[in-house]
């Protein structure tokens, strides 16, 4: 038998929470943000599955896009990040991309180069993300720049990234938005800002095209959950089982360092996933899991090959039975990678991106 773990992806949830994006802005369109090979989820498999329903891709570099190519991909894909060195721009043409130019020197890249055909740009704009982007005073230069090209019609739109539109708080978000504003309309620029939780929660952003990622893959993106995020459907389940139990008495540390001891007598479940298999080393005692789908808790350090679970007050639960540590268990029965990344005190973007390649991908 194989070692028990599998990352089952459910494709029909990935195509409900992609009509939700597009339900949440029914005036924008949406390209599906499938970079870092879908939240892990697999880029080929997700894009096939939203090709008859997503008119565009975003990925962060040409190497994905090439993948996606590769595999027969043939909707327009955004190159979130544009071009890393200016001899990928003849690659840009012959792929048939659509680019984002973050410097003065993508745009030379961009002017210098003979097309076949005319690229759709999207001029980026540091509205207050402060990593890539034009500042909003040297973005009408750039824009005019590239609208002037004497033989290239570029298909142009603005686009920037907020920083905080997740939080209650939206002060910050406001501000970033109304500099875009004002922008656009100076400029007579359609605009690209959305990503999941200002398509969430933020209808004012929504632009031209919306850019939602993480919601596509099932996570809440919000400080604080709303009617919709209510509707995300999970789309990761990564499922193990146990394959050893141990009967302890009260007092004996379980796992590296033994820094957790059995504070009764106890059952302790050992499942067959550890951090070698990208689950976080930094979820702490107390982290959530479903065994035979029933929630109970990780007990002491998580290790390379194998986890190990409080199965105590589960009496059913022996070798074999099932272990999800997100997603949805056979019962029907859901835990949320949300949940298990704050117990790990990170994002569910890092649980999801992180599952690494020795755990084999099944789709359904
Ligand atoms: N747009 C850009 C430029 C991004 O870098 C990302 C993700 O990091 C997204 C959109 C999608 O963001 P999210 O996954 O939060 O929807």
């Amino acid at each position: 038998m194989a070692r028990p773990l599998i990352a089952e992806i459910d494709l029909d949830a990935l195509r409900h929470n992609y009509r939700l994006a597009c339900e949440c802005s029914p005036l924008s369109r949406s390209v599906a943000v499938i970079k870092a090979d879908a939240y892990g989820h697999g880029a080929v498999a997700c894009a096939r599955a939203l090709e008859d329903i997503a008119p565009a891709f975003a990925v962060a570099c040409i190497e994905e896009a090439v993948t996606l190519r590769e595999a027969g991909i043939t909707a327009p894909i955004v190159l979130l990040e544009g071009i890393f060195s200016a001899d990928e721009m003849s690659q840009v043409d012959a792929l048939g991309l659509w680019i984002a130019v973050h410097s003065d020197w993508q745009i030379d890249a961009l002017l210098g180069q003979r097309l076949s055909r005319p690229v759709p740009v999207w001029l980026k704009v540091d509205s207050g993300m402060h990593r890539l982007g034009f500042s909003p005073e040297r973005a009408q230069a750039a824009w005019q720049r590239l609208a002037a090209a004497p033989e290239q019609a570029f298909d142009l739109h603005l686009m920037s990234h907020f920083a905080t539109a997740d939080r209650v708080d939206g002060s910050y978000f406001k501000r970033q938005l109304a500099q875009l504003e004002s922008l656009s309309e100076r400029l007579g620029a359609p605009l690209c800002l959305a990503n999941s939780p200002a398509t969430l929660a933020h209808p004012e952003a929504h632009g031209a095209w919306n850019r939602p990622g993480v919601m596509l893959y099932g996570s809440d993106p919000l400080e604080m959950p709303n009617a919709l995020t209510s509707r995300l459907l999970p789309v990761m389940t990564l499922r193990s089982a146990i394959i050893a139990v141990r009967e302890l008495p009260a007092g004996e540390p379980v796992g590296y360092g033994g820094r957790w001891v059995t504070p009764r007598p106890s059952r302790i479940g050992v499942v067959a996933a550890g951090y070698g298999d990208g689950y976080d080393r930094h979820a702490v005692d107390g982290t959530p899991v479903l065994v035979a789908g029933q929630r109970t808790v990780i007990a002491g350090k998580v290790s390379m090959d194998m986890l190990t679970v409080d199965i105590t007050d589960i009496p059913e639960a022996d070798i074999g039975s099932e272990v999800v540590l997100w997603g949805r268990s056979t019962n029907g029965e859901v835990l949320s990678v949300d949940e298990v990344a704050h117990h790990c005190d990170t994002i569910s973007y890092t649980l999801l991106t992180g599952v690494l390649p020795r755990v084999p991908r099944r789709y359904h």
